[in-house]
């Protein structure tokens, strides 16, 4: 006879949220009212004067304004990092250039808070996400790269490597500052310059590392930083001074880049979309699986090119990994990112909300069935449910296309070579997981799987000296790691 449910399990199973005190973050995120650009190691005024608003997409209340570089001030950013090139930076010995990066990353550190508070503010992410993994991750980023730079000898056996001079870069909205992380400490380390854009919604991070970089005495011109939207990401690209465009955004726009370099001799990298499986065997964990699958697409309100926005589960345990998923998300605490509780926070911009709402319609209207928990959301700002797909078919837009945000479609498989059929009939290949308890399943799988990370019995795990990028449509190139180095240097000798 099963005992009665205490009010504890009472709770969890009818998915009523405990009531949490508020637990908001204090720490002052020092804002400015108005950003200019960071040319030759100044912060200055765009040529056409004009400016743009970056809110809040928590409440939609504005956080400051932010100058447009149009193409003059996106020539005077390259005209300064050649300068920067070729007087001073592509000169200084590797340990020299070194001491800048250790520098960079320990100011980064000193002012996490800060950071972590401005990152939130700016981009939606809930507060404990950007203060324990972006910001930490940034600085690591800084670090680790620092340590190549007067290794560079020995990061190629018997060739010599060089860098390529002043190096373009286009970053998007997830995760605004650890991007710029990943794209600047190599290209440093390299001994290139950099002429860098984030992405329109998110500038703040990015614009108070110019602030760092002045701190750290870096000198004038090596890292430029050009805000606007996509007409400045174009003028970035197109510049004739560019040795090598590293972009990362959408595969629409990853096409458009590489339609326009070719026939140029500009070197290209791209990190663009993904449509990851989570693939759990009827022998995986399920609790840690559970786990992973939730970490895998609410983390970051699923903001993450490789989330794990597709679930294939093998038949026999898909009702039970469907109950235990929905228990759980029904705990999940939505709302302000600047409480530290918050699971999921807000998405970044309303332009997005409508993508992740049109699609999730389409999965409607296609006959997969839905499951959200009744939590209520705040009134202002942008936000959308933790929501699971089950009954999906490979045919379902929501099964192929990629939805950037809080959507988990479910689909079913009975064998390995079903699961490596349909984790790989997709047109991206970022990454994948696999939960299972055996060993020689987890080489097989990951040897199978068209992923560029396939993570077994965890997901979303990150590190410095990991390379990370894609197969087919998610783009080409690594970033971290020895890999994405070289993918910043040429070999001679
Ligand atoms: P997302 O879907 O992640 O917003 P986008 O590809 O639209 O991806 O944006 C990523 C970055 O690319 C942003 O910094 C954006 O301003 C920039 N961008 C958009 N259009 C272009 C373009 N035609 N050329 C270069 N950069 C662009």
């Amino acid at each position: 006879m099963p005992k009665p449910a205490t009010s504890r399990t009472r709770e969890l199973i009818f998915g009523d949220l405990w009531e949490y005190d508020p637990a908001p973050e204090t720490a002052d995120p020092k804002l400015k009212s108005r950003y200019d650009l960071f040319i030759n190691g100044k912060f200055t005024a765009p040529k056409s004067g004009q400016t743009f608003d970056t809110i809040n997409p928590a409440n939609e209340a504005k956080l400051a304004e932010i100058a447009v570089a149009g193409a003059d001030d996106v020539d005077r950013a390259y005209k300064a990092a050649d300068k920067a090139f070729t007087s001073t930076w592509s000169k200084l010995p590797g340990i020299e250039r070194g001491k800048y990066i250790y520098r960079i990353a320990r100011l980064l550190q000193d002012r996490a808070r800060e950071f972590a508070v401005a990152e939130t503010l700016d981009g939606g992410k809930p507060i404990k996400e950007s203060r324990d993994f972006d910001v930490p991750m940034a600085a690591a980023h800084f670090f680790y790269h620092a340590g190549w730079a007067d290794k560079l000898d020995y990061i190629a056996p018997g060739r010599r490597v060089q860098p390529l001079g002043v190096v373009g870069q286009v970053i998007p909205w997830n995760f605004p500052l650890l991007m710029m992380a990943w794209k600047i400490a190599p290209a440093l380390a390299m001994g290139n310059t950099v002429v860098i854009k984030p992405a329109e919604t998110t500038s703040i991070t990015a614009l108070k590392m110019g602030e760092i970089f002045q701190e750290a005495g870096l000198p004038p011109g090596v890292v430029n930083i050009v805000t606007g939207a996509g007409e400045t990401g174009a003028a970035v690209v197109n510049h004739p001074l560019a040795k090598k465009i590293a972009f990362t955004g959408s595969t629409e726009v990853g096409k458009v880049i590489m339609k326009a370099l070719a026939g140029t001799d500009k070197k290209l990298t791209l990190e663009l979309g993904g449509k990851a499986a989570n693939i759990i065997f009827d022998d995986a964990p399920l609790d840690q699986a559970v786990e992973g699958i939730v970490n895998g697409i609410f983390f970051n309100q699923g903001h993450v090119c490789c989330a794990g926005s597709r679930l294939l589960v093998q038949e026999s345990i898909a009702d039970e990994v469907l109950a235990r998923l929905k228990r759980r998300i029904a705990v999940l605490r939505v709302g302000d990112p600047m409480d530290k509780n918050t699971d999921i926070g807000a998405i970044n911009s309303r332009e997005q909300l409508a993508k992740i709402t049109r699609l999730v319609a389409s999965g409607v209207k296609e006959g997969a069935e839905i499951h959200q928990p009744a939590c209520k959301l705040p009134a202002k700002g942008f936000y959308f449910k933790p929501t699971v797909f089950s009954g999906v078919s490979m045919s379902h837009r929501i099964a192929r296309e990629e939805i950037f945000g809080p959507v988990l479609s479910i689909l079913t498989f009975r064998t390995v070579e079903e699961a490596i059929e349909k984790a790989n009939n997709t047109a991206f290949g970022l990454s994948a997981g696999v939960w299972t308890d055996k060993g020689s399943r987890i080489l097989k799988m990951s040897t199978e799987l068209k992923a560029g990370v396939v993570w077994a019995n965890t997901y979303n795990k990150f590190d410095p000296t990991s390379p990370f990028g894609g197969y087919k449509e998610s783009g080409f190139g690594r970033e971290g790691g020895r890999q994405g180095l070289l993918d910043y240097g040429q070999l001679v000798g």
